[in-house]
């Protein structure tokens, strides 16, 4: 299986026990929700047969929070046709769509929009532009005309609305999250930090640490990458939004600046949206699509996911297949990058980076078969892994939540130890060292006689305190 993480967004095509089944064993690690369609019982639905598939293996789920997605109203005879140089209305009344008008889901857009405003729709297939506001109504003008259908997304690039990125319909489905104990929240359309704050108090008032994923696809979130970042517990490129929110051409670069973001910050990050696109239809990728996915993991991408391809597409499972295999072969030209992740000097006087940092560099120069992370909180975990090593990253851990979570994180095999007897004390961690060799040799992550690299923070407990590295022969 490769070790750049997949992320499956489940829906209709995927919506049965046998077949997230053999997504699982075709490589899927972590599932994603969209929570833009169906009911919570639906997604109820979905999270009781995800975790009946995984039968005990740590698969994750994250729950993706549909946000403030502005969207046209419903047309009565679809599809409209706006077409270029003609007048077109957008309005806050409540009415039946036609080719001259359509009612917009955010009344306050009339009251936000500017003269000369640029306005696209579905995707940004369709640009308007705003020529003048009166009252309820954004009076426009077609730019690059086309066929619009009922419910599809508005996109403003140049105008910062004062729409929060957290909408009641979130908020529900927040708590909702938090009682099935989703892993991960993914926030669309994060402004600032602010945003992810806003949602972390509230996962908190419900007595929840559920991680944040920041989706990255505003384009005021690209003003604001840094502190965005450091605000999050990880990011998705979510590619599809942000091709309207900035240029299209300007998306491969975002991309590769979010991915070394996270790479700096350890954190997490996945590549989203029409990775595979053309396998919604057809059977075999497009030569762009699968160089699209490599470069990804060359880049230092941690996960890369499937939306439509898995969620409404034709060929799920080959999805799957194909983009695991894609990964695989990229990954075997990973190091050019490990080497360049190593000349970067660890932050200074941070002595988790220098441990990490040295466990990579030793797995490599010793030919070590695998690195034994002990890792209670996942946070050592994620510091070794940004340096992209060699050989299998064995994360043991004691709490289920953090094995599911860590199962976004690139080369990362989460294993659950019932106990770590012993750990408090120095002395005792020869023991919980025995343990975590005997399930790595229990799964065949390394076999006797191999050499293996153990780090771990000790005292055992204490998110950030790594300290500890040991070369053993096991
Ligand atoms: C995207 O816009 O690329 C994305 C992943 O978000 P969504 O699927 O929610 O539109």
């Amino acid at each position: 299986m490769a070790r750049t993480k997949i992320v499956v967004t489940l829906g209709p095509a995927t919506d049965n026990l046998g077949i997230i089944r053999r997504l699982i064993e075709k490589g899927a690690d972590v599932f994603r929700l969209n929570f833009s369609h169906g009911t919570p019982e639906e997604h109820a639905r979905r999270i009781a047969a995800i975790r009946k598939a995984a039968a005990g293996s740590p698969i994750a789920i994250i729950g993706d929070l549909c946000g403030p997605k502005i969207r046209c109203g419903r047309f009565a005879n679809e599809p409209a046709t706006l077409k270029e140089g003609n007048p077109f209305i957008l309005t806050a009344r409540a009415i039946e769509g036609t080719d001259g008008a359509v009612s917009v889901s955010y009344k306050r857009l009339p009251r936000e929009v500017k003269r000369g405003d640029a306005i696209f729709l579905d995707d940004g297939n369709i640009e308007l532009r705003a020529e003048e506001v009166s009252g309820p109504d954004i009076r426009c003008r077609v730019i690059r005309g086309g066929d619009l259908r009922s419910n599809k997304g508005i996109n403003l690039p140049g105008t910062t609305l004062s729409i929060p990125a957290l909408t009641p319909q979130d908020r529900r489905m927040i708590k909702f999250g938090v009682e099935q104990n989703l892993d991960y929240f993914a926030l669309s359309f994060v402004k600032s930090p602010r945003d992810i704050y806003d949602a972390r108090r509230l996962i908190r008032a419900l007595g929840a640490d559920t991680p944040i994923i920041a989706k990255i696809e505003k384009h005021e979130a690209v003003r604001d990458l840094e502190a965005i970042i450091e605000a999050a517990d990880g990011a998705l490129v979510a590619r599809g939004d942000l091709g309207v929110e900035v240029p299209l051409e300007q998306v491969p670069l975002i991309q590769k600046r979010i991915i070394a973001l996270c790479n700096r910050r350890a954190k997490p990050v996945i590549t989203a949206t029409q990775m595979l696109e053309s396998m919604i239809e057809k059977a075999r990728p497009t030569r762009a699509e699968a160089a699209d996915i490599a470069n990804a993991i060359l880049d230092g991408t941690d996960a890369v996911m499937l939306s439509g391809e898995t969620a409404v597409g034709k060929f799920p499972c080959e999805a799957v297949e194909i983009m695991d295999k894609i990964a695989q072969t990229a990954e075997e030209n990973l190091d050019e990058r490990r080497l360049l992740m190593e000349q970067l000097l660890p932050e200074e006087g941070n002595i988790p980076d220098a441990i990490s940092q040295a466990t990579a560099q030793m797995a490599r120069s010793l030919n070590a078969s695998a690195i034994l992370c002990c890792s209670i909180t996942g946070y050592t975990a994620r510091f070794v892994a940004r340096y992209r090593p060699p050989c299998p990253i064995a994360v043991f851990t004691l709490n289920p939540k953090i094995q599911r979570r860590l199962q976004v994180v690139w080369g990362v095999v989460p294993i659950l130890m019932k106990e770590m007897k012993g750990s408090r004390k120095r002395d005792g961690f020869d023991a919980i060292i025995r343990e975590a060799v005997k399930e790595t040799l229990r799964k065949q992550i390394a076999k006797r006689g191999d050499r293996v690299i153990v780090t771990a923070g000790l005292p055992l407990g204490v998110g950030g305190a790594t300290n500890m590295l040991r070369v053993l022969e096991i």
